[in-house]
């Protein structure tokens, strides 16, 4: 299971609200600056923190995009 702590670097995140259909994209490191969010959380953890921007539900899917290109990978299977 991967954690926002895989994610840091050359990802985004689709947001989608399951609810009202609005979508949006965030950076895991604007996740991270949140006071509710660590780096170890795993995806669907962070998902259930994330309140769509407007209908404030909680119902909102998050999808990792790659946006550049990784050295390296850190295999986080502490
Ligand atoms: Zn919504």
């Amino acid at each position: 299971m991967m954690q926002l702590y895989d994610y840091r670097d050359g990802y985004r995140f689709r947001m989608k609200c399951q609810h009202c259909g609005y979508h949006w994209h965030d950076r895991p490191a604007d996740l991270l600056d949140r006071g509710d969010m660590h780096d170890r959380m795993h995806l669907d953890e962070v998902a259930t923190q994330i309140q769509c921007r407007t209908c404030k539900r909680h119902a909102v899917s998050l999808m990792p995009i790659r946006v550049m290109k990784t050295h390296h990978f850190s295999g986080g299977l502490a």
